[in-house]
C-alpha cells in the first residue's frame, strides 16, 4: 500500500534529491526510506528470465501525440506529457513491470537547467531566441528504463587482410593474406533501452551512470517523480544486444589486425556468463517547440551531461553561405 502522506501534517511526501530521503512538500519533514540498500545485483539470464511485476498498482499516462507512456505511483497525477507538453493524456491503472534497481537523481532541477543553458550556448547554429523558448517548467525528472548486462564472448573468426605498400618504384602494391583466430571479449554494464522511443545509442551516449549507486528498487524513490514504461521484452533486448556487441567485436578484430583493412570477415560468437538487471536511470527531460516541431533534450541526472537536438537557424546558415560566396568572389578578383 502506497503511503505518501506526511505523519506530521498530511502533506505529500516526495523523494528529495538533496537528502536522498523522502521530504514533505508542506512542512519539510524528512522521512527515511525504509530498507534502503545500495547495489541491486545482476542475476543470471536464461531463456525463462522474466521481469518482476508489482504488487502495488501504478498509474499509466499515455500520450497520443508523442506515443510515450509514463508511469507514476497510483495517487499521483500527471497533467502534461513530460516529453512533448500535450495535455490530452489517457490514464490507465495498470500493474506493470517494476525495475530491480534504481539510480536516484543526484542533480536537482536548477543544476540540470544550468547544464542545459550551458549546452545551448555552445550550439552555434541554434537560433538566438531559443533560450527563451526552453523553459524551466518543461524540465521533468524522468526515470528511463534499461537493461544492464554483463557477459563474456568467445569468438572464432576468419577473413582476408589487405595491405597496401608503396614500392621503391613509387607504385603501390596490394597484398592479401587469409587469417583466422579466436578471441575473448568481456562486456560490463552494457546497456540496452527498454523503451522503444529511446534509442540505446542515446543511452550509451549519455551513459556514465554510476552503477555502484544502484539501489534495490522501492516505490518511495518514485514519489513525486515519473518513469517511462517498459515496452521491450527482455529476450528481444538480448537478441539486439548480441547483434550490437558482435558488431563491436568485429570492429575490434579489424582494429587489432595488422592489416589496413579486412575483407570477408566471418565471426562466430558464443555468449556465456550472461547476467542482467532491469534498471531505472535518472534523466531530466526537456522539450521545446520550435516552428511547430518538438525537440527533446536529455540531461543525465547524475553528471549533467546533455544529449539532444537543437534546431538550426535558417538565417545563420543563410548568411554563413552568403559570406563564403563573398569571400570566394573576393579571392577570385584578387588572385585572378
Ligand atoms: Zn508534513
Ligand atoms: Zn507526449
Amino acid at each position: 500500500m502506497i503511503d505518501n502522506k506526511c505523519k506530521n501534517c498530511g502533506g505529500e511526501l516526495i523523494y528529495d534529491v538533496a537528502s536522498g530521503e523522502l521530504k514533505c512538500k508542506q512542512c519539510d519533514t524528512i522521512v527515511d526510506i525504509p530498507e534502503q540498500s545500495a547495489n541491486a545485483v545482476k542475476i543470471d539470464y536464461t531463456s525463462s528470465s522474466k521481469l518482476n511485476t508489482s504488487n502495488e498498482e501504478y498509474a499509466q499516462f499515455s500520450c497520443a501525440t508523442c506515443g510515450r507512456k509514463h508511469i507514476t505511483p497510483i495517487n499521483q497525477e500527471l497533467h502534461n506529457c513530460p516529453s512533448c507538453g500535450d495535455c490530452n493524456l489517457e490514464k490507465n491503472v495498470s500493474v506493470s513491470y517494476i525495475p530491480d534497481g534504481i539510480i536516484p537523481f543526484k542533480l536537482d532541477k536548477e543544476k540540470a537547467m544550468q547544464s542545459f543553458a550551458q549546452w545551448l550556448r555552445k550550439r552555434f547554429w541554434a537560433p538566438n531566441n531559443l533560450k527563451k523558448l526552453a523553459k524551466t517548467e518543461s524540465l521533468k525528472g524522468t526515470y528511463f528504463p534499461l537493461y544492464n548486462y554483463d557477459f563474456n564472448c568467445h569468438s572464432k573468426f576468419s577473413g582476408v587482410g589487405v595491405k597496401t605498400k608503396t614500392g621503391l618504384d613509387g607504385k603501390s602494391y596490394t597484398t592479401r593474406h587469409k587469417f583466422k583466430g579466436e578471441r575473448e571479449d568481456c562486456f560490463v554494464n552494457y546497456v540496452d533501452s527498454a523503451n522503444a522511443t529511446i534509442p540505446s545509442g542515446l543511452l550509451r551516449e549519455m551513459a556514465n551512470f554510476d552503477y555502484s549507486q544502484c539501489y534495490v528498487y522501492r516505490t518511495e524513490f518514485l514519489y513525486g517523480w515519473i518513469g517511462l514504461d517498459n515496452n521491450i521484452d527482455i529476450h528481444n533486448s538480448f537478441i539486439k544486444v548480441q547483434q550490437t556487441s558482435k558488431q563491436e567485436i568485429e570492429k575490434r578484430i579489424e582494429k587489432d589486425s595488422k592489416y589496413d583493412r579486412v575483407e570477408n570477415l566471418i565471426c562466430e560468437t558464443t555468449y556465456s556468463g550472461v547476467k542482467y538487471n532491469y534498471l531505472y536511470v535518472p534523466v531530466w527531460v526537456n522539450y521545446y517547440n520550435y516552428k511547430g516541431k518538438v525537440y527533446n533534450c536529455f540531461i543525465n541526472g547524475l553528471t549533467g551531461k546533455v544529449s539532444g537536438d537543437a534546431p538550426k537557424s535558417f538565417w545563420k546558415r543563410f548568411f554563413a553561405i552568403l559570406g563564403l560566396i563573398a569571400v570566394g568572389v573576393l579571392f577570385y578578383y584578387l588572385l585572378g
